[in-house]
């Protein structure tokens, strides 16, 4: 569906004041927030603000993230095109849409199968391959298709994952809100060297849902 005028002075709106004016720069990263239709991505009834910089809800006690957020972590990860890029946390979606402008390879895993249905629904005709979606606990990671360039989690844990870092590839990022809601959450990019060692960058705080285990979705 092409975009009202409404929707478009509101994309516009994003981009300048919310993203660019945050420093948002990447050029791809700012051409893929104006391609991804947002509204699509949440309840029918929060379309109208569909594309304020807020997390809007989407059923079973979770969130989408705000739009810049979403961009933070997307030009964080430095997705250049054919990278394999793993998300953990689909949600509603609107990430791995995003990132599916950047690279066709990504993998995404969420643990709520209702979530992870809407999800498939609405990413398959953008181009998700069926088998790239999978219902999980994504802190393990995705071995059977790893190493990835990229790992994105949209949920926070308390401590960072071993196994996400070991799915890397040498160079490979991995962006991740670590803590909790007592100490507060960190938003890090690790890298990985051509060593197998890592290097790891604080961005700013944050506050994400928590990364739960997978028999812990009621
Ligand atoms: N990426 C989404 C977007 O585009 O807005 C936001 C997702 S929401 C902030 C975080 C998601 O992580 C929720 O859908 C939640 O069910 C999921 N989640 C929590 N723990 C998880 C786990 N261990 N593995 C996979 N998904 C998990």
């Amino acid at each position: 569906m092409n975009p009202t005028a409404t929707d478009r002075s509101a994309i516009e709106r994003m981009l300048r004041v919310h993203l660019e004016g945050r420093g948002i720069r990447d050029p791809r990263v700012l051409h893929a927030m104006a391609t991804v239709p947002r509204d699509q991505f949440v309840p029918s009834e929060m379309r109208a603000h569909a594309w304020d910089d807020a997390p809007l809800p989407i059923g079973q006690g979770q969130t989408i993230s705000q739009p810049y957020i979403v961009a933070l972590m997307t030009e964080l990860a430095e997705i250049e095109p054919g990278d394999r890029v793993l998300e953990v946390g689909t949600g509603c979606g609107y990430q791995t849409a995003v990132l599916l402008q950047l690279t066709p390879h990504v993998y995404t895993i969420e643990v709520r199968p209702e979530l992870a249905e809407q999800a498939r629904r609405r990413l398959e005709p953008l181009g998700l391959p069926p088998d790239h979606l999978r219902v999980g606990d994504g802190s393990r990671g995705w071995p059977e298709h790893a190493p990835f360039d990229a790992i994105l989690v949209t949920a926070a844990p308390r401590t960072v994952p071993q196994p996400l870092l070991e799915q890397l590839t040498p160079g490979g990022r991995l962006v991740i809100p670590v803590g909790d809601e007592f100490s507060g959450q960190q938003l890090l990019r690790i890298r990985k060297d051509q060593e197998g060692g890592f290097a790891t960058e604080s961005i700013i705080p944050v506050r994400f849902v928590p990364l739960i285990p997978e028999k812990q979705t009621d």
